[in-house]
């Protein structure tokens, strides 16, 4: 066919060529515009389907999360929910170590094919730690967001690339698990093959950290709950409500296998005073110290059968108590103890030596099937019986005890009561001077009359009113009531009258003890000469530095100082030349077998020899003959006190005898 002529018009072929090529370009154009949006369209499709199946694993992982018993099922199930959705063969949860913080450690779940295709990787894995910055999850942990490694070839931070190497693991990405903003762990994913950065699957695996985040929250908040309840924060060890509840238990096997089940009740010796010398902070430091002291020994101790750390618990205060299951022999224990606490405690750089009182119980020793709070309760009597005996000894509960117990406790709370309702009195017992048999003054002796059971001997109350601290208060009075007496008697007459008065140990803690003791001579006008303040030598021998300077101050301003039942304790000679005293009393048992016992003789003899070379003044307790007396006077004592001279009697039965032959 030949060509079209279309004559002498070539530009209407011009035009119409021209007119066709636009219609081709308009249409390639809008070809093209079809295209983009098609595609662009089939992205958004895609990104919305894919965003669909995020929100709908998102949703899986929290609520496996949400039903997860523990955050280590919540992060096995979101392992194997993002491993089976990216179709990324292996997945697995590093956590920050409990031990070696900043270190991450293998949790020890991990998803891959049962076929053991990557066996050798997970192995390397499980045995890795990281710090921070260090390999894919030390990189998650520095920069607390989720890393993606294309190509682990590639990467000179991956410590285990020869592992994955060899099982053709190829890429790699990785997410926080986020504490707020802290990262507690992080979740790993490998698969082989080369894979370039997904960001949205980085999102998602963001978002499946900060959820399983949250379930860790949540079970920290209850542990902490927990361990608020069931633990004491100090130590560390069980409360007292975790040890009755394990004490049930423990008690259930022992009366079912028909053994014996011992509860020791420990009790650190002075802790008041380690609190009120040197703080509460150092205190607390000491329990936390012994506490561990405590699971020392337990643990040296072969003869426990099989201790663990919940045998030992706070019961609260200095107060802790040890269960033994399957245990022979308590008294081993207690020896155990005892005998690691003879080296100090290190304490902030200082040493500190703390004993303690221990009681023990066994539940066969018990009238009937005795109950966990019966047990402790018996262990804290015999622990009681350990104080009164010296301390930093183990007494086992006898029955017995309970009775004492309960007489004592009416005791305590009565004590307050009687201060108050004024049944305290002063009985005063004549001192004569043994060359002269004149008397040159007295020594106060409280007495309490007891509405119900007359008048109670003071050392049935003293101790527990050391213990209730009420001694500070009923020594004052004492001290007040003694000095009005001996400031009356001076004025009556007596010019050279002097009283003695009994002084607590606990009272000496009290940093202003020397300042009480001045205002008293103030306010009676009794001139500090005339007052005699007796100390044990066992309140002498602790060495408190604070104590022994205020007794020095008072000496300097003429107060006397006494050591009574002098020979009872155990000071060293070296001691007794440094020791602010004027005057030395014999106790009464070296003077009670005067003259027969040759050997009361000699001590006696030897503890005057002794008093005068130290330059002191000495005086006999309990002179009860005339035998007695006479020995003394040979030995050259030089005071006597007891029935022989006067018994301890009201003040104005003793003013009438001192008006009868003055001075
Ligand atoms: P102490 O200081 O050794 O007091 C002497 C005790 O021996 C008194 O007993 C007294 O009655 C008794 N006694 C005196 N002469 C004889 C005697 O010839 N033969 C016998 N067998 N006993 C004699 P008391 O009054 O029962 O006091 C006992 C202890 O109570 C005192 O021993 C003292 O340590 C303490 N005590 C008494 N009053 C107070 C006080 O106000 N404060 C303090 N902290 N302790 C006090
Ligand atoms: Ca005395
Ligand atoms: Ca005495």
């Amino acid at each position: 066919m030949p060509p079209l002529d279309l004559g002498g018009a070539p530009d209407q072929v011009r035009a119409l060529e021209r007119r066709l090529a636009r219609e081709r370009a308009a249409r390639l154009e809008a070809e093209a515009i079809a295209e983009r949006v098609t595609s662009e369209l089939y992205e958004t499709v895609r990104q919305l389907t894919r965003s669909n199946a995020f929100a709908e694993l998102l949703g899986r992982v929290a609520v496996q999360a949400n039903e997860s018993a523990s955050s280590v099922d919540a992060i096995a199930a979101a392992l194997t929910t993002i491993c089976a959705h990216t179709g990324w063969p292996v997945g697995h949860a590093f956590v920050l170590s409990v031990e070696d913080a900043g270190t991450l450690v293998s949790l020890g779940v991990m998803h891959a094919p049962a076929d053991g295709s990557y066996a050798e990787f997970l192995r390397a894995t499980a045995g890795a730690t990281f710090r921070s910055g260090e390999g894919l999850p030390g990189r998650t942990l520095a920069k607390g967001e989720p890393q993606w490694i294309a190509d682990l070839g590639e990467d000179d931070n991956f410590p285990r690339r020869v592992a994955a190497n060899a099982c053709g693991l190829r890429a790699a990405f990785a997410a926080p698990i986020l504490v707020r903003s802290d990262t507690v762990a992080v979740l790993e994913f490998f698969a082989p093959g080369i894979q370039p950065p997904d960001e949205g699957l980085l999102q998602l695996v963001g978002f499946v950290g900060a959820q399983i985040g949250r379930v860790l929250e949540r079970e920290r908040a209850e542990e902490r709950l927990v361990q608020q309840a069931m633990y004491d924060s100090l130590t560390g060890l069980p409360n007292r409500v975790l040890l009755m509840d394990r004490l049930r238990g423990s008690l259930a096997r022992a009366q079912r296998a028909d053994r014996p089940l011992h509860v020791l009740f420990l009790d650190v010796d002075d802790f008041k005073t380690i609190n009120d010398s040197r703080g509460h902070g150092v205190g607390d430091r000491v329990l936390a110290a012994l506490a561990t002291r405590l699971l020392d020994a337990l643990r040296a101790s072969d003869s426990m059968g099989r201790p663990t750390e919940d045998t030992v618990a706070r019961l609260g205060g200095d107060e802790f108590a040890v269960v033994l299951e399957d245990c022979a022999d308590p008294e081993a224990v207690a020896l155990r103890i005892h005998e690691l606490l003879r080296a100090p405690l290190q304490v902030d750089d200082h040493e500190v030596f703390v004993s303690v009182s221990i009681g023990s119980t066994a539940s066969t020793g018990q009238d009937g099937r005795p109950t966990p709070d019966a047990l402790i309760a018996a262990a804290n009597v015999a622990m009681h019986e350990s104080r009164r005996a010296g301390k930093s000894r183990h007494t086992a509960f006898e029955p017995r005890m309970h009775d004492d117990v309960r007489r004592r406790d009416a005791l305590g709370a009565d004590l307050r009561v009687a201060l108050d309702r004024q049944q305290f009195w002063l009985a005063f017992q004549p001192v004569v001077d043994l060359a002269s048999s004149a008397v040159t003054g007295a020594e106060a002796l409280l007495r309490w009359d007891h509405p119900e059971r007359g008048t109670v001997p003071p050392d049935e109350f003293i101790g527990r009113a050391e213990e209730t601290g009420l001694i500070v208060e009923l020594g004052t009075w004492v001290l007040r009531t003694a000095c009005r007496q001996a400031a009356v008697w001076r004025a009556g007459g007596a010019a050279d009258f002097t009283v003695a008065v009994n002084v607590s140990g606990r009272q000496l803690k009290e940093a202003d003890f020397a300042e009480v003791v001045r205002s008293v001579l103030a306010e009676t006008d009794l001139p500090p000469s005339a007052l005699c303040l007796e100390l044990t030598e066992s309140i002498l021998m602790e060495r408190d530095d604070a104590a022994i300077s205020m007794l020095s101050e008072l000496r300097a301003e003429g107060v006397h100082l006494a050591i009574d039942d002098f020979g009872t304790g155990y000071s060293s000679l070296g001691a007794l030349r440094t020791l602010p005293v004027d005057l030395l009393k014999i106790d009464r048992s070296f003077i009670r077998h005067l003259p027969d016992d040759d050997d009361a003789g000699t001590i006696a003899w030897a503890v005057i020899r002794l008093g005068h070379t130290l330059g002191l003044p000495v005086l006999a307790e309990g002179v009860e003959t005339t035998a007695q007396c006479d020995a003394l006077r040979r030995f050259g004592c030089d005071r006597g006190q007891g029935f022989l001279f006067g018994r301890p009697v009201p003040a104005d039965e003793l003013g009438r005898t001192l008006q009868a032959a003055p001075g």
